[in-house]
């Protein structure tokens, strides 16, 4: 079933009340359900054939929502790790790299495993939809967002707190068709967030959709997939730090897919996700056994964000709670949530850069710290098949290599920006 793809290898099954969809490129819910729900690609493959690595992302497009391939993907890189291993006890480590690192193969140009979801994004769209792509961020998915869409002439806004300008970095800047709108500094992520439903409710643009998106979510997956095709089997723990747990949900439909293949082993997959303390409130809710999130007041929020190292894993409204979501993918797997602070994840990064010899993103560190932990605790046995999601990495390296300049708002907007006002100005700028 390799090859170029049309959409035609997929339909979308909704979650909610079994339907299935004929994909419109967009569609991100059910049309006759209104409770929270996911919609989930249902493949014509059911068994994956990968295809060399030159392929990019798009190597894995049998079980990819995509109506075409765009130019300038690349795919997850996973190889069993040796030094990093032995100075864990560790005999079946594998280590899936997202980022860049040429030696190894990895040649994500904006560091991170969000280069996953944009690549099947954008790619699940239609050509010439006259709209223009909405993408809220808090920084690592804008900055893949504006180089897959600047590379491909597709119309994007992303919204970024203002204060996370910093983040959107470039060799190559952006093109006319993409444009950033800034919170104002002093907001956060969840405020972006707001921003952007401002600008969604503008006919002329459409939201990405987040976890809802069955294109991010099958292309964080991919980071599974290439895994168990290296490793020839299932891991028996998955490894990943998380903010919204959209990548850890993502790792769990990848992995009911790859057991419905059959060709690599019985689905022992357990989820073994981690947060940065104190920004824990994935833990706190896993914790209390609870499916709602428990409550986490907005001033103790936006305190707990400015603490932690790994801004990217500071999403107050993970997709947790939801039918499919995190909570049911723990469940489901027998997994859990371990908690890494600063300062574990700090070594844990220093670690990894002196064994594998490449430099790792503060939220990639948590991961590793928790393994580090879980490890110490005896809670992993020495034998097991382990898969350690690198969610980012190689970002010092790149800028090593590559002349990097900042990106500008092109507009931004007060927390109590007039919502007609927001989609005027915005509208303008096309
Ligand atoms: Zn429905």
């Amino acid at each position: 079933m390799s090859g170029k793809k049309d959409g035609s290898h997929y339909k979308l099954k909704a979650m909610c009340c079994g339907k299935t969809l004929e994909d419109t490129g967009t569609l991100l819910s059910c049309p006759d359900c209104s409770e929270p729900h996911f919609l989930r690609a249902d493949y014509a493959a059911v068994k994956l054939e990968a295809g060399p690595l030159e392929e990019g992302l798009y190597r894995f497009s049998d079980w990819l929502p995509i109506q075409r391939e765009l130019k300038g993907s690349a795919s997850p890189v996973t190889y069993k790790s040796e030094a990093l291993a032995a100075e864990l006890g560790l005999e079946n480590l594998w280590i899936t790299f997202n980022g860049w690192w040429p030696a190894k193969g990895a040649a994500m140009k904006t560091g991170t495993f969000k280069e996953c979801e944009a690549y099947s994004v954008c790619a699940r769209i239609p050509d010439h939809t006259g709209k223009v792509l909405v993408v809220a961020s808090a920084g690592n998915t804008a900055r893949a967002f504006i180089r897959v869409c600047s590379e491909n002439n597709i119309p994007l806004v992303v919204v970024v707190p203002e204060d996370n300008l910093n983040a959107l970095w470039s060799d190559e800047g952006r093109a006319d068709c993409v444009k950033i709108v800034a919170s104002a500094s002093g907001s956060d992520y969840f405020d972006a967030i707001a921003l952007s439903n401002k600008v969604c409710s503008g006919e002329q643009f459409y939201p990405e959709g987040g976890a809802k998106n069955p294109a991010r979510r099958d292309g964080m997956g991919t980071t599974v997939l290439s895994a168990a095709t290296e490793m020839g089997r299932l891991p028996d723990y998955y490894f990943q730090a998380v903010g919204s747990g959209t990548g850890a949900i993502a790792a769990w439909e990848a992995a009911l897919r790859l057991e419905a293949d059959g060709s690599y082993g019985a689905n022992t997959m357990k989820l073994m996700v981690s947060q940065n303390e104190p920004f824990q409130i994935i833990y706190d809710s896993w914790k209390a056994d609870s499916r709602p999130l428990v409550e986490l007041d907005d001033d103790a929020a936006r305190e707990q964000a400015h603490i932690i190292n790994a801004k990217v894993l500071s999403n107050r409204k993970p997709p947790y709670s939801l039918p499919g979501g995190l909570y049911d993918a723990l469940k489901a797997t027998g997994g859990d949530v371990i908690l890494a602070d600063n300062e574990e994840a700090a070594s844990a990064g220093a670690l990894f850069l002196e064994k594998e010899g490449i430099d790792i993103s503060p939220a990639a560190a948590v991961a590793v710290a928790s393994l580090v932990k879980a490890v110490k605790a005896g809670r992993v046995e020495t034998d097991a098949a382990i898969m350690l999601n690198i969610t980012g990495g190689g970002m010092e390296l790149f800028k090593k290599e590559h002349t990097t300049g900042p990106s500008k708002a092109d507009l931004v907007f007060s927390a109590d920006a007039d919502a007609a006002d927001v989609i005027e100005q915005v509208g303008k700028l096309f």
